[in-house]
């Protein structure tokens, strides 16, 4: 068990219909530059990736940024970060936030969050890694995601060991711990399947 310094925060480019979204980064921002950690995202100004990063900044904490050239444009590069790295493509960025990072944490968010997710567990998965995950379930959003895994164990497309990559917790007070107690990923995930 490592303790997590740099921490990657998977959010949406939007911040969602319920204003518990917003409030919770805000928290999760807060509480990380509290505690130094660093925040690793995608480096925009806007949706939840712009609240947790104006949040760590407001706290003091470091917030670094990587984004593709070409986002740079939609997603509106955030322009008070500690750093902001650009990449030449999305898979680029997805490897460096990936290595910079030794954790993760999904907050609620859209399409590219759900790919940015199942990439870093699937990566998990086999092995490439064994950073912890943690998804912060705000007011039950990923509720369908636990189902949906729970559906691919239950017709036999993964072991039941699959559940221990990412842990879920509610409140960003309890990323922390659950961040600590992640284990490591076991043989049989990986092993399983071959
Ligand atoms: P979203 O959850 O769709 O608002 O996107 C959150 C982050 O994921 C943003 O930084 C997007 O640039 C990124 N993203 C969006 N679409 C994709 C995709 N197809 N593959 C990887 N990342 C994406």
């Amino acid at each position: 068990m490592t303790e997590v310094r740099s921490l990657c925060v998977l959010c949406g480019s939007r911040e969602g219909s319920d204003p518990a979204f917003r409030e919770t980064a805000t928290r999760l921002g807060r509480l990380m530059a509290q505690r130094n950690v660093r925040l690793i995202y995608g480096g925009g100004s806007i949706g939840l990736m712009g609240v947790i990063a104006d949040a760590v900044l407001a706290a003091g904490g470091e917030a670094v940024g990587v984004i593709p050239e070409f986002l740079i444009r939609y997603e509106v590069g955030h322009r008070r970060l500690t750093e902001l790295v650009t990449t030449d493509s999305m898979h680029d960025r997805k490897r460096q936030m990936f290595d910079m990072a030794d954790g993760f944490v999904v907050l609620p968010g859209g399409l590219g969050t759900l790919d940015e997710t199942f990439e870093i567990i699937t990566w998990k998965q086999i092995r490439l890694h064994s950073a912890p995950i943690v998804v912060l379930d705000v007011g039950g959003y990923w509720a369908p995601l636990r189902a949906l895994v729970d559906a691919v164990v239950d017709a036999e497309f993964a072991h039941p060991t699959v559940r221990d990559l990412f842990s879920i917790v509610s409140r960003p007070e309890d990323v922390f711990a659950a961040l600590a107690a992640a284990p490591e990923p076991s043989e049989e995930v990986f092993s399983s399947h071959l």
